[in-house]
C-alpha cells in the first residue's frame, strides 16, 4: 500500500532522512522505531506531504504522491497525529470529530443547512469506536492528555483514511493510557481494516502490537521485518547500545 523509496531529506546541510526505506502492506500495523533524532517525524511528514523529499519516492496504492500537498494525500486516504495533540482545545469532543467529518464530506460550506444537524451520525460512530462516547459534551481542552491524543486519532477517522500514520500515539501518557490506546490502535486495524504506521519510543509496546518493525537512525533504515527478525538484529541491538536513548 505505501513504499518509500530512498527518501531523502535536509534541513541547512543536515540530513534528517538519508535514503529511508519503507514498505507498508495493507491490514498491517507497522512500527518506525529508532533513538531520538533518527529522523521518524520527519519521514512521517515527508508521507503525509508536511515536507516534500529533496529526493526520492512515496508511493501510495501504486501512485507517486512525492509532490502531492498535504490535502490532496489526505484524500487520497492517509490521515495522521501528530507527536503533540493537535485538537480545537474550545470545541466540545462531539464538535472536533463533527468538523473533520464534515470537511472530509465537503459540506462544511453548506449555507443552507445547520452544520450542527450534519455528520451527526458518522461523528456517533466514531466517538464509539474510540471509546469517548460518555464525553462527547466535554471541551476538548478539559480531557487528560491521554484522552486528548485518542480525540487526535477520532479526528483522523473523520477523513475516512485508509492508512493512518501516528507520531508517538502514547508519548506522554501513563502505563494505563498507554495499554488502552495500543488495544484501540489493535482495534481500528482490526475492524475498521485500517494500515497504521505508528512510531513509538516504547519497545515493549512496539514489540507488542507491530507486525512489521522498521528500525532507523541518522535517517537511514537500518532493518524492517517483523518483531522477531528485528529482536534478533545485530545492527539493531549496536543502534540502540551505541545510541542515545530511548534503548
Ligand atoms: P525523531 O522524530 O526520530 O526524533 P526528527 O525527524 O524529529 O527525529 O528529527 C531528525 C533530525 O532532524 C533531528 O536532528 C532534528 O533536530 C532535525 N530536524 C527536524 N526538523 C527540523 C527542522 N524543521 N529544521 C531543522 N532541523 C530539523
Ligand atoms: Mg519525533
Amino acid at each position: 500500500m505505501l513504499r518509500l523509496e530512498k527518501v531523502h531529506k535536509a534541513f541547512d546541510g543536515f540530513l534528517a532522512v538519508n535514503g529511508a526505506e519503507l514498505h507498508v502492506e495493507k491490514g498491517q500495523l507497522v512500527a518506525v522505531i529508532g533513538p531520538n533524532g533518527a529522523g521518524k517525524t520527519t519521514l512521517f511528514n515527508l508521507i503525509t506531504g508536511q515536507l516534500k523529499a529533496d529526493r526520492g519516492r512515496v508511493i501510495f496504492n501504486g501512485e507517486d504522491i512525492t509532490k502531492l500537498p498535504t490535502h490532496d494525500i489526505c484524500r487520497r486516504g492517509i490521515a495522521r497525529s501528530f507527536q503533540l495533540a493537535n485538537i480545537f482545545h474550545r470545541l466540545s469532543v462531539f464538535r472536533n470529530i463533527q468538523v473533520s467529518v464534515l470537511s472530509q464530506q465537503r459540506k462544511s460550506n453548506n449555507l443552507f443547512r445547520p452544520a450542527q444537524s450534519m455528520g451527526v451520525n458518522e461523528t456517533t460512530r466514531i466517538l464509539e469506536s474510540v471509546g469517548l462516547q460518555n464525553k462527547a459534551d466535554h471541551i476538548a481542552g478539559s480531557l487528560s492528555h491521554g484522552d486528548q491524543r485518542i480525540l487526535e486519532i477520532a479526528i483522523a477517522l473523520g477523513n475516512q483514511p485508509q492508512m493512518l500514520v501516528l507520531d508517538e500515539p502514547t508519548a506522554g501518557m501513563s502505563p494505563e493510557e498507554t495499554a488502552r490506546t495500543m488495544l484501540l490502535i489493535k482495534r481500528l486495524a482490526d475492524t475498521r481494516g485500517l494500515t497504521i504506521l505508528f512510531c513509538e519510543h516504547d519497545m515493549d509496546v512496539v514489540f507488542d502490537a507491530a507486525q512489521s518493525i522498521m528500525v532507523m537512525n541518522y535517517g537511514k533504515t537500518i532493518i524492517q521485518g517483523k518483531p522477531e527478525e528485528v529482536r534478533k538484529s545485530r545492527a539493531v541491538q549496536e543502534a540502540y547500545l551505541g545510541g542515545e536513548e530511548d534503548a
